[in-house]
């Protein structure tokens, strides 16, 4: 008999809900799920396609264990004693320090609040950190200086109140797709879009503002912008005087960021900078949505601020159907950043370096403060840690940093460098070549849980079919612990029981989940934290009375516009960014598989603006070659007249595109600058081989030997 679960697409951070069908303990396809939020039973092509991960011909089945050159598939328990031997020999040899755990922003809030729970009691290591580093640090830093707290101040739903929408960075058809029939309806009910980003596209329609701007120059144009905003007496006095500080400094910063050096600095002609001041000064309500575009740069930080500025002198924020939010790139992206894995907090989004917050969290879970291990190193950092050999032993869940870290040479290398290196994955990723022990990962089907979506509102996730490989992640977590002498710390079964404790041990910090009921989250298609025991109802709109900090009052933050620490020039003229394409994710571990995907987007493809194309000679037809001064890669190549001419794209699903990125990071954030490496670009000397797709998806390249046992 055929059985329907309602769940959640695993991919990007809108979670389009929908309904698994199963028979028996199958996966046979998917319904809509008309009554889900958001979406509506909407979904794009890698939502209707996701149900084919569950029972696809490479997922992993067995463990496995490195013997030699080879991996041999072994059993449960003996793959756990080597897992959990590895990281005690390391530990015993060299300190708690010289593990680490590298996870992913794709995991449900509660794996995320175990492995950081794991990573602290289990491992006893500072160095715990998510590949939710690489995408939305900045924006996290900069809403916790600004507002207090970081999560969406607003529903993406109230783009239908909106007078003009204005999007900093982000690809809205490819990396949202689902988010474009609200922006339809915007339009059509009379708003204004603005797009800034160096690439136009698909996105920016007749009527539209499209200011293209040169990359690595968001923080000149926001402060121009807030300049113009002044000098056109557009800036919100009241809501300024009201509810913000530190205008004043921050006007001062910006005054030399006249129309004609911000126009000059940016590439965005004075008239249009003006007409978006105008635009954003006019308007009664506007939302300013940003994305990696902006974030993703070692100036991250500091141009998220500068947007942020912009909305506050303009009085939109903290007011229904006028906000400035970050677009959150994975799956659990919000909800991945506030349980506790990240290195530098725990549970709750509390922060690791308080003694307050420790003393909560400990008491929570039955330990002294003292045995919480402190701040410890970031994921970008860990994996540099590695390459010097100061970290020996990593356990990598969810994430693929062989092929989605920055200078991905270097990532490679410190995979190489570690001891001991254990992979849990639902399939072989190109990380699990480097592996000691590899032990097959869970899908969403198999997931019972939350998320949490882009905007902060937490759905659940129910378990469709039970684990493919017997054990869930769940259980890898209990099997591990289990091997450390505190399996009491860890003995869930159920997503549900997980849940709860998240919920407890949430109680009373900034992410406050203990209001939530598991029932009302399904009966009610999700709760937006915070959504503390007293008000379980939860908080769609945040700041419509006062922002987070304790006065109550915005930060205005003086922003001084550098640019990139490493500008283009010279032997790079020109700039590469790199982002999503609409048919894949991340590093393309799941979609890569999926054969309509795959047919549609078989490879990378360089854009390149014609007139570019035609300076370096490159031929249609044949293919290009990139060179940074990371690496270089030869790809296919199609002509984009809506991007700049001093500006490369290429979606990073695929391996070897980031062997060209840098891994600099941002001071505050620790982001890596990925959306701005300067390149040189010239015809390619060779046919390059066969895109890597067909590799990954050979099942003989993973080199498995039949149990000996
Ligand atoms: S990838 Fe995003 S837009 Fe597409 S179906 Fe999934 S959640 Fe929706």
């Amino acid at each position: 008999m055929e059985k329907e679960t309602t769940t959640h697409c695993p991919y990007c951070s809108l979670n389009c809900g929908l309904k698994l069908v199963t028979r028996g303990q199958t996966v046979t396809g998917y319904a809509k799920w008309r009554q889900s939020p958001f979406s509506s039973g909407g979904l794009c092509a890698k939502g209707v396609t996701a149900w084919q991960q569950v029972h696809h011909p490479e997922r992993l089945r067995l463990p496995r264990v490195r013997r030699g050159d080879r991996f041999v598939e072994v059993g449960w328990d003996e793959a756990l004693d080597v897992a959990a031997t590895g990281f005690l020999r390391i530990r015993e040899r060299r300190g708690d320090a010289a593990n680490a755990v590298l996870t992913g922003a794709s995991l449900t809030n509660e794996k995320a609040y175990l492995v950081g729970k794991f990573a602290r009691l289990a491992l006893r290591t500072p160095h715990v950190d998510p590949n939710g580093r690489l995408c939305m640090s900045s924006a996290g830093a900069a809403a916790v200086r600004a507002f207090g707290l970081d999560r969406a101040m607003t529903p993406l739903t109230d783009v239908a109140d909106a007078d003009a929408v204005v999007v900093i960075g982000a690809n809205l058809p490819d990396a949202y797709p689902l988010f474009m029939p609200h922006l339809q309806r915007a339009r059509r009910r009379g708003a204004r879009v603005a797009v800034v980003d160096p690439r136009g596209g698909t996105l920016v329609r007749d009527g539209d503002l499209h200011l293209a701007l040169r990359p690595g120059t968001d923080a000149a144009l926001a402060t121009g912008l807030l300049r113009e905003l002044d000098v056109l007496g557009l800036v919100d006095d009241a809501f300024v005087a009201d509810r913000t500080v530190g205008y004043g400094e921050a006007r001062r910063a910006a005054e030399p960021w006249t129309l004609a050096r911000t126009a000059a600095v940016t590439g965005v002609p004075a008239a249009g900078i003006s007409a978006l001041a105008r635009l954003l000064g006019r308007s009664e309500r506007a939302l300013l949505l940003h994305a990696r575009g902006c974030e993703q740069q070692v100036t991250g930080t500091a141009n998220v601020l500068a947007w942020i500025n912009l909305a506050l002198a303009a009085g939109h924020a903290g007011r229904r159907g006028s906000g400035i939010v970050t677009l959150t790139g994975q799956r659990n992206g919000q909800g991945a950043r506030e349980h506790g894995q990240r290195c530098d907090q725990l549970p709750g989004y509390r922060t690791i370096d308080d003694p307050a917050d420790r003393a909560v969290v400990a008491a929570r879970w039955g330990v002294h403060p003292g045995e919480l291990p402190g701040r410890g190193l970031t994921y970008v950092e860990i994996l540099a840690a590695a390459r010097r050999g100061e970290v020996a032993g990593a356990l990598v869940l969810s994430t693929n940093p062989a092929v989605s870290g920055p200078r991905s040479g270097a990532v490679r290398a410190a995979l190489d460098a570690l001891e001991h290196l254990v992979v849990v994955d639902p399939f072989f990723s190109e990380t699990c070549r480097h592996a000691t022990v590899v032990l097959p990962g869970s899908t969403f089907a198999e997931d019972e849980g939350t998320i949490t979506t882009t905007d902060g509102r937490v759905v659940r996730v129910d378990q469709a079919v039970p684990p493919q490989a017997v054990r869930g992640d769940l259980d890898v977590l209990r099997g591990l612990a289990h091997r450390f002498g505190v399996r009491h710390h860890f003995d869930f079964h159920t997503g549900r029981e997980v849940f709860a404790e998240l919920c407890r041990v949430s109680e009373g910090g900034p992410a406050d989940y203990s209001g939530l009921d598991w029932e009302a989250l399904r009966d009610r298609g999700g709760i937006f934290w915070p959504a503390p025991r007293h008000r379980p109802e939860g908080t769609p709109r945040l700041h419509l009375d006062r922002f987070a900090h304790p006065d109550g009052r915005a930060r205005f933050t003086p922003i001084e516009p550098t640019g990139p620490t490493v500008p283009a020039g010279g032997a790079y003229p020109l700039v590469l960014a790199t982002g999503r394409v609409r048919d894949h994710y991340l590093s393309g571990n799941q979609t890569r598989r999926i054969p309509d995907l795959v047919r549609k987007t078989p490879g990378p493809v360089l854009e390149v603006h014609p007139q570019t194309a035609a300076a370096v000679g490159l031929v249609e037809g044949a293919h290009a070659r990139v060179a940074s001064r990371q690496g270089a890669v030869e790809l296919s190549w199609a002509p984009n007249p809506h991007l700049r001419r001093d500006t490369l794209f290429v979606g990073y699903h695929w391996p070897g595109i980031n062997d060209l990125t840098s891994d600099a990071l941002d001071p505050t954030s620790r982001i890596a600058g990925m959306k701005h490496t300067p390149v040189a670009l010239d015809p390619a000397g060779l046919t390059p081989a066969a895109p890597d797709t067909d590799r990954v998806c050979d099942p003989s390249e993973d080199a498995v030997a039949p149990n000996p046992a």
